[in-house]
């Protein structure tokens, strides 16, 4: 049953393709892990393909994919578990449909940034090339929109700080959470 005391962190991962997110979550997925903390991590390629397989990337599928990733990760919260979500959720829309589903309070919006050029020169899948010679279309930041988070609760600049670094941050920020909660 849903308890106030027991909303594990919503950890939302939101950036560009290649900008970090993947790397970050698994990261802080150790940390936590070391120091005996459990989380589950909610990666989009991984998300997409067990159960989101039937969705593509226009702005309609997109909006399913991030209200079926936020679902996911709010019944898991209500369980006492923290997940850490990566998700490119590149419109305000997006962002603003997981925070709402997720609800205030226990969803964290990290807001993983790296330029577009830094993204492609990684091009860490070969998306980024593929794009460009159009074999893949509606790909975010070449050929469809990536609109900065308006609001959120922490920024990573991936192209100038380490992933220790950052990781480290976002460790910190959920640890925060979790003490606030449990000194209420
Ligand atoms: P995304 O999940 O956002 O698509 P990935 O995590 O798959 O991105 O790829 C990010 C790439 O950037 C990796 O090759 C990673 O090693 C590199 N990188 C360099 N610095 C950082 C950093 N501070 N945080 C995260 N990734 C970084």
């Amino acid at each position: 049953m849903e308890n106030e005391n027991n909303l594990a962190p919503i950890v939302w991962f939101c950036g560009l393709s290649g900008a970090g997110k993947t790397t970050l979550a698994v990261e802080v997925y150790k940390m936590l892990s070391a120091e005996g903390i459990v989380s589950v991590i909610l990666d989009a390629d991984k998300v997409r393909k067990a159960i989101n397989n039937d969705l593509g990337y226009s702005e309609s599928d997109r909006m399913e994919n991030i209200r079926r990733a936020a679902g996911i990760a709010n019944l898991l919260s209500n369980e006492g578990i923290i997940t850490l979500n990566a998700y490119i959720t590149p419109t305000h829309k997006m962002q603003e449909l997981a925070r709402n589903i997720a609800g205030i309070g226990k969803f964290i919006l990290i807001y993983i940034n790296a330029p577009l050029a830094v993204c492609e020169k990684r091009d860490t899948k070969g998306l980024y090339m593929q794009a460009r010679l159009g074999k893949i279309t509606e790909f975010t930041g070449v050929s469809a929109p990536f609109e900065t988070p308006l609001a959120y609760d922490l920024e990573l600049k991936t192209d100038s700080e380490s992933v220790e670094t950052c990781a480290k941050k976002i460790v910190a920020l959920i640890k925060e959470k979790i003490n606030y909660r449990n000194s209420d």
